[in-house]
């Protein structure tokens, strides 16, 4: 990063605070990772300058030989992780992949029934600020409130929805729900409405690509994902279908013959809803699909399961509730109403601390989005640097310090030394891995 240190000062010192401040402290946001050195490196390589727009061997602009390699070895990789007939890389986020899905699958007014955002959906699974909300005629089902299914879905409360709402599209896929879900129930109960059925499983691909996890692939028709949540690799989003036969809506996009489900998801993406795409970001997807495939991958999402089911354990010990009393995944999500706290203060709070996590609505919210009562709380980042059930038992100790003395400046110090001192023994980014030389490191 000599380059930019001399050219501009202002920029760099931005990009160096951040990357002292990943290096410093625990990060707990569910969706977030650190990615290789490797991807980090592909990421910043002149593929940027490269137009692309078409697939490999079938673009719209000369000289594409060398990124069309890239972006084979990204749908290849892709493929044989998850088992896939068929595999769009191009989207540029998961909410591009969301996208392109109702581009392909709806018309403008069409009914779809997704995951209320409350209960731990996303915003492009229907809601009213979002495209797909203003767009379609977003219907939601959620998560129990009382019982044995408390904080769970009932794929019976799902079939009563599907049922009277007669949906064209059912999604399934959630940001902050701890639990799995039963892909082929699901399917069952979109046959029976006659709707497709769409995974989103952006926050859970990497627990899936390693068998840890129920697979959709073999009974969605479309399956969407980011490429950077427990996936770990660069920002980014993608398609997927499992069996790539002819497209649930009988025609193609915008044209009228009859297509595959991934032929008329190919022109949805482009020209539907990108450009040109990002070939230095696809060149990053195909090494992080690299690393997926290697059996460290496997071990790694054991381990982050390992870790989210101790962080829960160690919450409930110390009296905290966790929606649906644990987590079969990477999150958890922590209900602070009976501690006295909004989310919001909690965020705060632990931040002083150098503990990131991300304020969360629980399901039956009485705040604000903006305020919510809960915390959620992810484990992929920090067992990427090597924590394991000990050092996420530590941490919940850390926070319940934190939040049982709100007043307590010193707490919070005390705290965030401990924090450093944390990290310190669990080293992220050497300068080399980030671009910075010697020079710039000093
Ligand atoms: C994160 C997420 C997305 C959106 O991904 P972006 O890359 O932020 O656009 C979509 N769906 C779900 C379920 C997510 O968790």
């Amino acid at each position: 990063m000599h380059a930019l240190q001399q050219q501009d000062p202002e920029v760099f010192a931005a990009i160096r605070r951040e990357i002292d401040r990943q290096n410093d402290g625990i990060e707990l946001i569910a969706s977030e990772n650190f990615v290789s050195p490797a991807v980090l490196q592909a990421m910043g390589t002149p593929l940027t300058n490269k137009y692309a727009e078409g697939l490999p061997g079938k673009r719209y602009y000369g000289g594409c030989q060398f990124v069309d390699q890239a972006e084979d070895l990204a749908r290849d990789r892709a493929k044989q992780l998850f088992g896939a007939d068929w595999v769009n890389v191009q989207p540029h986020s998961g909410a591009t992949a969301n996208h392109a899905i109702y581009l392909a699958f709806m018309q403008p007014g069409d009914r779809l029934l997704g995951l209320d955002l409350a209960h731990g959906g996303h915003l492009t699974h229907g809601s009213p600020v979002n495209f797909s909300g203003l767009l379609y005629e977003a219907h939601f089902y959620g998560v129990e409130k009382d019982g044995a299914m408390a904080g769970r879905i009932d794929l019976d409360t799902v079939r009563e929805r599907a049922q009277a709402v007669q949906p064209r599209m059912i999604s399934v896929g959630a940001s902050a729900y701890s639990r799995d879900f039963d892909y082929r129930a699901l399917r069952r109960i979109a046959d029976e409405v006659g709707a497709i059925l769409w995974v989103d499983m952006a926050h859970t691909a990497g627990l899936i690509a390693t068998g840890l996890l129920n697979d959709p692939l073999p009974h969605a028709h479309v399956v969407s994902t980011t490429t950077h949540k427990t996936l770990r690799g660069p920002r980014g989003g993608m398609i997927l279908v499992g069996n790539d036969v002819e497209s649930p809506t009988g025609a193609a996009f915008r044209s009228g013959k009859p297509k595959t489900t991934g032929q008329q998801l190919d022109s949805a993406v482009f020209p539907g809803v990108i450009g040109g795409p990002l070939m230095h970001i696809i060149a990053a997807k195909a090494v992080a699909f690299g690393e997926a495939l290697q059996p460290s991958f496997k071990a790694y999402q054991e381990r982050v399961i390992e870790n989210a089911q101790a962080m829960a354990e160690a919450f409930i010990e110390r009296g905290y509730d966790v929606v649906s009393g644990g987590t079969d995944n990477h999150l958890c999500l922590i209900d602070l109403r009976s501690k006295g706290l909004t989310g919001k203060q909690a965020e705060a709070l632990l931040g002083e601390a150098e503990i990131t996590v991300n304020k969360n609505m629980v399901p039956y919210d009485t705040e604000s989005p903006f305020v919510t009562s809960g915390i959620r709380l992810g484990s992929p980042a920090m067992t990427t640097r090597g924590f394991g059930p000990d050092e996420f038992r530590e941490v919940v100790g850390l926070m319940d310090r934190v939040l049982a003395k709100p007043d307590s400046d010193v707490t919070r110090e005390t705290v965030r030394r401990e924090v450093f001192a944390l990290c310190e023994t669990f080293p992220l980014y050497q300068p080399e891995d980030v671009g910075l030389d010697a020079l710039a490191a000093g």
